[in-house]
């Protein structure tokens, strides 16, 4: 009989140093992780850091994690490298807002210059076999993945998988999002990015995911629009697919549902089926968060795909992002980030940038990275229709 993948749930009440070093022990300890391979290596760490938030809001990974788990690789010799590149913002104005800057001066750590960038290849890819990611990855012998558990508006979930995303650099990620929309395609493209990354860190070489679940994040997330909520607990894995499967099993998402997910068991990149994950540390159903408030979908993402190609049917069934006018600074941080050019400037007298709905592919970006959390989804008329039935 073959050895189920293991995945740890560790409580975890706060963000306090002792519970946090403790908490890290026991997951490592859990999924027979051990330590002394971060003597000598250089360490890759990837936490969220997808805008300038401050950490209450649930954002980002929190820095007191972070801090963590640089401890843990310097008390065991290894060397951390912080690698993360924010959708919009530089790195330095997320870290002055985030408290990551005094992480990064106390430690000395080195970080990513988003500009270093290497081209990496995934022969078995199923659609994109080219990406561009952090240089450091190259010379990492651990890629040490620190996510936040949140919900999200197109992948429903956003945790180990899908934080990988983050190695490519700023704005490029957004571009991404032209090139593969927002149905079926998005998922396929987070996987053979994850299937690239998996290649590179195999044999000698490792990936490791310790999942930030002690404030996740409910509704509209990933971004600001989002709502913070108490989860409690440490995640770890070595196969960010089982540990997606174990997140989503806890907020009451079924992984069947989820592309990145469910497409990654398929292609044979991770286990997505619980019954094939040995769970340690604390009975999942001891810890489920029952009326987790997740993203309501009605579709598919082949019909989605289909939806967002007609033009009568878009405004319909899927939701729109939509600016508030009590909270628009008219920043223009949207429009930026908008790979549709879907984002113009405001019409005279108006308090919010003027949206071309028809251009929209509902990718979401403008929502993540809006600093006043102004923008919100709004429910096409079916699916209001639907959810009133
Ligand atoms: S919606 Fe948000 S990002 Fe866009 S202009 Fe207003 S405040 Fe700025
Ligand atoms: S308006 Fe927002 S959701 Fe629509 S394409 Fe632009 S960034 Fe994406």
């Amino acid at each position: 009989m073959t050895a189920k993948t293991r995945v740890s749930i560790r409580r975890c009440e706060g963000y306090d140093d002792n519970e946090l070093d403790e908490a890290f022990v026991r997951a490592l300890h859990d999924i027979g992780f051990d330590s002394g391979r971060f003597r000598g290596a250089r360490v890759a760490l990837k936490p969220n850091l997808l805008n300038a938030s401050a950490p209450d809001k649930a954002v980002v990974t929190n820095p007191a994690f972070f801090a963590a788990a640089v401890r843990i690789v310097k008390a065991h010799g290894g060397t951390p490298v912080l690698v993360e590149s924010p959708a919009f913002q530089s790195l330095e104005r997320v870290a002055a807002k985030t408290g990551y800057d005094a992480i990064i001066a106390a430690e000395r750590l080195e970080v990513w210059d988003n500009r270093s960038v290497a081209v990496i290849m995934n022969d078995e890819a199923r659609r994109f076999k080219r990406f561009e990611v952090a240089r450091p990855l190259l010379e990492a012998d651990i890629l040490f993945n620190l996510p936040k558990l949140k919900t999200h508006a197109i992948t429903r979930l956003t945790c180990a998988v899908k934080n990988l995303f983050g190695t490519i650099p700023g704005l490029a990620k957004s571009r991404w999002h032209m090139r593969a929309g927002t149905g079926d395609e998005f998922p396929e493209l987070i996987l053979d990015l994850y299937g690239a990354l998996s290649a590179i860190f195999s044999g000698k070489r490792s990936m490791l995911h310790l999942v930030d679940g002690i404030m996740g994040m409910e509704g509209d997330g990933p971004g600001p629009s989002g709502t913070p909520r108490k989860i409690g607990v440490v995640l770890a894995g070595t196969d960010a697919v089982a540990v997606d499967s174990v997140a989503a099993g806890l907020i009451g998402l079924d992984s069947a549902n989820i592309a990145t997910i469910s497409s990654a068991a398929a292609r044979g990149l991770g286990v997505g089926r619980m019954e094939d994950i040995e769970i340690k540390g604390v009975e999942l159903l001891d810890i489920a968060v029952r009326d987790f408030k997740v993203p309501a979908s009605r579709l598919s993402s082949r019909l989605r795909d289909y939806v967002l190609k007609m033009d009568a049917l878009r405004n319909l069934w899927v939701e729109k992002p939509l600016p508030s006018p009590d909270r628009c600074t008219l920043c223009y941080q949207c429009r930026t980030i908008c790979p549709a050019e879907a984002i113009g400037t405001a019409e005279d007298g108006a308090s919010v940038p003027k949206y071309d709905y028809t251009a929209c592919i509902r990718c979401y970006c403008c929502m993540e990275i809006c600093p006043e959390a102004a923008i919100r989804l709004e429910k096409g008329k079916l699916q209001r229709i639907m959810d009133w039935f």
